[in-house]
């Protein structure tokens, strides 16, 4: 009989040994899940404290807010709590937009600084100066105040211009193309629709040159995408 009970025994004690080591594996994959994902999260909410002290969690804009900006273009962000500096993100990332300043023979600089002004209530994400300077004044992921309805989901740029006619400069409009080439291909940017004047926004006359010369228009459209090919 004892001979019988024994097996039985060592069998039920296996399989309670069995079971133990079971649960103990299931509770170490629990533990391993939660420090991955506690990990995880607190990576994300430090990468996030580095870009300006917030989770982003739209996929595209997180994107577009971690790229590193060419070392050709000026960093003149404006203070976090200047009056045209809303600080809220886009919503999307649709298009780039061209504007013009409409004040002749302004530097990008001074239009950085006016942005800057108590009581100013309008910015672009960049500035494009006479000579060929680019400034930009607020980060790529916020959105700015130039394009009305369409701030939601653009990048803006505005352009200075020596007259009242409005057209570029030789090296403003080098720049112009350098500046949307590379944002369209950072931010991804595709199609007849992603790269648009105010005017094409909203029917405001602006870049007011581009806008009464259809041809220049087209022309700068065409150059943009032959250095976008070039790149
Ligand atoms: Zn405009």
């Amino acid at each position: 009989m004892s001979t019988a009970v024994v097996p039985q025994k060592s069998s039920r004690r296996r399989r309670a040994r069995k079971r133990a080591r079971q649960k103990s594996v299931d509770r170490r994959m629990v533990l391993v899940a939660v420090l991955l994902l506690a990990g995880l999260l607190s990576a994300v909410y430090f990468l996030a404290r580095g870009e300006g002290a917030r989770i982003i969690t739209d996929p595209q804009i997180a994107r577009i807010a971690g790229l590193e900006v060419p070392d050709w273009v000026d960093q003149q962000i404006l203070p976090e709590d200047s009056d045209s500096r809303r600080g809220d993100l886009l919503e999307a990332c649709n298009a780039v937009v061209i504007h013009y300043v409409g004040n002749p023979g302004t530097t990008a600089e001074q239009n950085r600084n006016y942005y800057g002004n108590p009581g100013t209530k309008v910015n672009s994400h960049f500035l494009v100066g006479l000579d060929g300077e680019i400034i930009q004044s607020i980060p790529l992921e916020e959105k700015s105040s130039a394009t009305s309805e369409r701030n939601r989901d653009t990048i803006s740029i505005e352009v200075c211009h020596p007259d009242e006619e409005g057209k570029f400069t030789e090296a403003s409009y080098d720049s112009v193309v350098r500046l949307t080439a590379w944002l369209m291909d950072a931010c991804q940017l595709e199609g007849e629709d992603a790269l648009i004047r105010h005017y094409d926004a909203t029917g405001k006359e602006c870049p007011i040159y581009y806008v009464k010369n259809e041809s220049a228009w087209l022309q700068l459209k065409a150059d943009v995408e032959a250095a976008r090919q070039s790149n």
